[in-house]
Parts: C-alpha cells; sequence; structure tokens
C-alpha cells in the first residue's frame, strides 16, 4: 500500500495546508506502508536521518521546475493573496462574476478552496491569466525556500530506501494540456532529475492526482519516454499491463475533496491497526 503524503510536520508545528503527516505518524508507520512525498518540500531534509533509516520504501516525487525556481505556482501566490488581502475579492472571468468577502479566516479558507476548484480544472496558461486578474499588480514571488535543492535531493537518493520520481517539470494537470505540452513535461523532468540525481529516474506521479488529471494517451506517452511506474492517487482505476502492475493507486494522508472516506480509512491505517495492510507492489 502506497501513501501520498506532501509535507511533514512536527505535532507542534502544523502551519500551512500542505503539512499533512506528523513524524510520529511516520515514525509508527507499519513497515508495508510505502511512504512518497509529492512536491519536493523542503521539511523532508530535516527528518532525513529518520527516513533513511526506514525500512519503509520512500519516493520523493520532485517538480524541477520548483528547485530551479522558473514555474509560477498557483496555489501559493493564491494563498498569499487571500491570507494578505482585507478587502473583498470581486471579478469576473470567461463572463462568469466571482464575489468573495475575505473578513475571516473561515471566509478566507472558503475563497480558496473554491478558487482552488478552478484551478485545477484549467491549464497552465489560463492560471496565469486568472492569476493576474485577481492579483492586481502581480509581482514574480520566489517560492524556492519552501523546496529542497539539488544538493539535498542528492543526498536523500543516496538513502538505500528513498527513490527519486518525477512529478513532471512545472507540475501542470496535464490533461488540460497539449501534446507538445505533456510531452515536454514528462521528458524535460526526468532529464533533469537524472542529471543531478546521476540515476535513472523510472518513477512518476502525475499532479493532482485523479483520473481527472490524466488519460490513457497520457500514461502510453510517459512509458513511451521510458516510465517504468505510474503513480496516482485514484484508488479505482487499475490499469494492469504486460503482467506486471505498472499504474500504482495511492492513498492520500490530506483530506481530498473527491475521496474522504478513503482519507478517513487512510487515516486509521496510518493510526497504526496492525495486520491490515497489503503490500500490493
Ligand atoms: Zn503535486
Amino acid at each position: 500500500m502506497y501513501l501520498c503524503s506532501h509535507s511533514i510536520y512536527e505535532k507542534s508545528d502544523q502551519n500551512s495546508y500542505y503539512d499533512d503527516i506528523s513524524i510520529n505518524e511516520i515514525k509508527k508507520i507499519n513497515k508495508n506502508f510505502h511512504l512518497t512525498f509529492d512536491d519536493g518540500y523542503l521539511s523532508i531534509y530535516k527528518y532525513k536521518e529518520i527516513l533513511c533509516n526506514m525500512k519503509n520504501k520512500i519516493i520523493l516525487f520532485i517538480c524541477p521546475g520548483f528547485i530551479e525556481g522558473d514555474t509560477n505556482i498557483w496555489w501559493f501566490e493564491l494563498l498569499d493573496f487571500v491570507n494578505k488581502t482585507n478587502s473583498d475579492l470581486e471579478f469576473s472571468f470567461r463572463g462568469k462574476n466571482f464575489y468573495f468577502s475575505l473578513k475571516t479566516s473561515k471566509e478566507r479558507e472558503f475563497c480558496y478552496k473554491k478558487l482552488s476548484i478552478i484551478f485545477k480544472k484549467i491549464n497552465q496558461r489560463s492560471q496565469q491569466e486568472l492569476l493576474n486578474i485577481i492579483i492586481k499588480k502581480r509581482k514574480k514571488i520566489d517560492y524556492r525556500k519552501n523546496f529542497l535543492t539539488w544538493e539535498m535531493i542528492y543526498e536523500l537518493s543516496q538513502c538505500p530506501n528513498i527513490s527519486i520520481g518525477s512529478h513532471t517539470y512545472s507540475h501542470p494537470n496535464l490533461k488540460n494540456e497539449d501534446k507538445k505540452k505533456v510531452s515536454f513535461e514528462l521528458k524535460k523532468s526526468k532529464e533533469v532529475i537524472e542529471k543531478n540525481i546521476k540515476k535513472e529516474c523510472s518513477y512518476l506521479a502525475f499532479p493532482y492526482g485523479g483520473n481527472n488529471s490524466f488519460d490513457n494517451k497520457i500514461i502510453d506517452k510517459a512509458l513511451e519516454i521510458g516510465y517504468k511506474n505510474i503513480f496516482t492517487t485514484e484508488p479505482k482505476i487499475n490499469f494492469i499491463k504486460k503482467e506486471k502492475q505498472i499504474i500504482i493507486n495511492r492513498l492520500t494522508s490530506s483530506p481530498n475533496i473527491s475521496n474522504d472516506r478513503l482519507w478517513l480509512y487512510s487515516r486509521y491505517l496510518i493510526k497504526g491497526f496492525k495486520n491490515i495492510l497489503i503490500n500490493n507492489v
């Protein structure tokens, strides 16, 4: 069973939406649980010793664009904006009018969640267009401090239980992009990761990960480019090809709107009930 998480927090320091598993939970996790961390957040490095000495298999799915700092990250920009703005938000996008009051933290959270749903459904070009509408006088912000560096990634890749996988180059929803962009995202990330870790990168995790973020054509392209295993967060899909399980589905450790029952199930597993886990790959 594979678990998909993002960032690790100490019991006392959970402070952002992407911190979704605590170090205490990780320490107690059943050894049959394989851990995966998407996006390459910095907190992984803080717990390097613990992770490196675990019996569990661990995969870090990296977006080179986040590490290099040449990719816009809509959720950071949106979250920064929603948290810092005092006035209400009113705008039109593609013929639809939007209005959000941003006075209380509940209202800010509501606004972020509602807009996130839209951002996940549109391509990267439209995401930039929407950010330009929402954020007046938008400036380029460097978010590299939130992510692992190549040196850290190389060091982590030296641990026998840790592998580095690709999470595309710049984290688009591949299903919203054209063929050329899909090919670039899959190829370029593999090349850049392999150059930096000096090893083959054969794992791929689709950004967002649900069945509305990939299709069979994208899977075939990824296999053609040389990926051996492809990870989703879609528990219902199970493609079996050539007698080998190529598509691997993961449970998520953070709340997921599309599968909240499964999220509860994964939290139940993380809490340490023995003999319930199946090592499925
Ligand atoms: Zn991601």
